[in-house]
Parts: C-alpha cells; sequence; structure tokens
C-alpha cells in the first residue's frame, strides 16, 4: 500500500505542465485531485515517475459561460459543480450528477477532468458529458484540439488523450428552450460508484413532442455509452408510459452487461431498463 518512489512538480500555469509533460510522456503522470490515482499508485497499478500537479494551476478551476456553451475548467472539483446556484438554473444534470458522487471527502478534492480523463466504468460524470453531448478541449506539444465526448471514451479506463496531453475543459451547449434533465443511480453501496448510473437530458417541443433525448449511461458496460436506440425510439413521441416502457428495454443493445459480486449481467440489464425508464420520467416532469 505504499507507492512506488515518485518526484514531484507543481507548475504554476499550464504551459508549464505541457512542458514537464513533454519531457518525458511515458514517464509522467497528470495529478489533479488524486482520488482514483493515488489509490491506483498504493497498489502499485500505476508507477509513474514525476507527478505534474495541475490541482494548483488556479485558472484552470473555473465554470463560465460564453455565448450558447457553459464552459468548464477540467480542475474544477466535483463539489464546486454540485453547488453552482447558477447550473441549477442552466443546466440542472451537472449538479445533480456531482452530488450523487462518492462522499464529501470525494467531492472536496476529485475534479471533473481526472474524472473524465480517468474513465473508469462506474464513473459518474462520462454518463452526464455524454447526454449532454459535450466536447473536451486537449492541450498538448502540439497545440490544443477539441474532441467530441462520444470520441473520446474510447475503452475500459481508456480515452482518445495521447501522452503529454492535458485535458483543459470541458464544453457544454447552454440546454435552451423546453428542457429536462435527470440523473438516476444505483450507488454501489461500499464506494458510492454507480452499479448503474442514468443520465437523461430532454428536449420538448411546444407540442410536448420530445425534440431530441441524450441518454448516458455509466456501469452497465466495460464503458459509458450513449443508449442510441432508446434516444431514436423516443424522438417525436409525447414519452407516454407505454412508449417509454418499450423504449427503455433497448438500454442495453449492443452491451455485454458487467457482472460482478454486486450485480449479475442480466440484473444489471433489468437496473438498467428501471432506472432510464425513471430517468425519462423525472426529466419529462421538470420540463419547464
Ligand atoms: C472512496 C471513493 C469513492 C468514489 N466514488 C465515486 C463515485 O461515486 N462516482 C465517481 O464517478 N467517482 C467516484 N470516485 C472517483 C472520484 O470521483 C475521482 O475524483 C475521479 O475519478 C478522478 O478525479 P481526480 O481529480 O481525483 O483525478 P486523479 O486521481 O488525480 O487522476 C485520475 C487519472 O486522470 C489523469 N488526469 C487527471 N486530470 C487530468 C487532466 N486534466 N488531463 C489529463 N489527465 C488527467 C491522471 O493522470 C490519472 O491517470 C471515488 C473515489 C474514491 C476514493
Amino acid at each position: 500500500m505504499i507507492p512506488a518512489q515518485f518526484d514531484y512538480q507543481a507548475p504554476a500555469t499550464l504551459d508549464e505542465a505541457v512542458a514537464l509533460l513533454a519531457n518525458d510522456p511515458d514517464g509522467a503522470k497528470v495529478l489533479a485531485g488524486g482520488h482514483s490515482l493515488i489509490p491506483a499508485m498504493k497498489l502499485r497499478l500505476a508507477q509513474p515517475q514525476l507527478l505534474v500537479d495541475i490541482a494548483r494551476i488556479k485558472s484552470l478551476a473555473y465554470i463560465r459561460e460564453e455565448g450558447d456553451q457553459i464552459l468548464i475548467g477540467a480542475t474544477t472539483t466535483h463539489y464546486q459543480l454540485e453547488s453552482s446556484e447558477r447550473l441549477k438554473q442552466i443546466c440542472p444534470l451537472l449538479p445533480e450528477c456531482a452530488r450523487s458522487i462518492g462522499d464529501v471527502q470525494v467531492r472536496n478534492k476529485g475534479t471533473i477532468g481526472g474524472s473524465l480523463a480517468h474513465f473508469d466504468p462506474a464513473g459518474d460524470w462520462p454518463a452526464a458529458v455524454l447526454a449532454l453531448d459535450g466536447e473536451l478541449v486537449l492541450v498538448g506539444p502540439n497545440g490544443e484540439r477539441t474532441v467530441k465526448a462520444e470520441n473520446f471514451f474510447v475503452n475500459l479506463l481508456t480515452t482518445d488523450l495521447q501522452p503529454g496531453e492535458i485535458l483543459r475543459e470541458i464544453r457544454i451547449k447552454k440546454p435552451s428552450g423546453r428542457f429536462g434533465q435527470a440523473y438516476q443511480k444505483v450507488p454501489h453501496p461500499a464506494s458510492g460508484f454507480a452499479v448503474v448510473g442514468i443520465a437523461v437530458n430532454l428536449t420538448l417541443d411546444g407540442n410536448g413532442a420530445c425534440q431530441s433525448a441524450g441518454i448516458g449511461v455509466t456501469g452497465v458496460g466495460v464503458k459509458a455509452y450513449r443508449a442510441k436506440s432508446v434516444e431514436s425510439a423516443l424522438a417525436g413521441t409525447t414519452l407516454d408510459d407505454n412508449t417509454v416502457a418499450t423504449a427503455v428495454m433497448h438500454v442495453c443493445d449492443g452491451i455485454d452487461p458487467n457482472a460482478d459480486l454486486y450485480a449479475s449481467s442480466d440484473y444489471r440489464c433489468h437496473l438498467a431498463q428501471v432506472h432510464t425508464r425513471r430517468a425519462i420520467q423525472a426529466a419529462k416532469a421538470r420540463v419547464q
């Protein structure tokens, strides 16, 4: 339970952090909240030679609005997102998701960027960012690039981040018109991680028909995903009970649901169906 020896640097700026990583892209690792990386180091699953601590770069923690977008700095903590009064008004899925994470200590230190970069199969943020069709801004030695969330999440604990790159910002289009959102989660009783987590972002037209549905699912497969068959089964409908009940049966389409001591594959898929229905109904009830 003691990490292997490593060096530590706390750069004052993002440019310095990128330069430090560029010196040793394979041996150096970014440290943010440390709530996934430090346990992995203690178990010797990760043995970086250098930790580049970005949590001390003040300019990387923010929640801002720019035009029709919400911009979130990568080291913004779960607690900062949970407690943002502005987000509760303009994109309540984000604080609702943040509130469901771990316990107060985890939320005070853990960051949204760390969670997205780590991409735990039971992490909560990937589901919310997928449902909101977010974009991620990555910066590295070759400059900056923007990646859609769907393309960022590659596989179990694997993202599109290349050696030496840092996730700098998360961009979410501000929900507009008649929208409703909800996050439903079955937390693991010990860790709080999602056995199943379902994020829903609905937009209705003036007649109450579903214009668009974003549904992000975590905990079910080896990686978080968008439940596209459910999304398309809802589009254009009035989200009546029968339509929703039929649509949610597709939430595990194309997925081989995880099985562990806590939930078998069939039970996990059943939980996903039930909680997708509940999340859609909760989001619909919140449409303004
Ligand atoms: C007891 C406990 C309970 C938890 N419960 C939950 C839960 O219910 N739901 C949930 O979603 N999570 C949970 N977590 C995980 C928690 O949310 C972590 O904070 C999160 O997964 C990682 O964020 P971090 O800022 O701590 O990242 P770190 O641990 O510092 O880093 C994680 C990984 O991401 C990389 N990284 C970090 N930031 C960046 C960046 N900006 N750019 C590039 N790479 C980066 C690091 O190099 C490392 O590989 C729990 C953790 C603990 C210890």
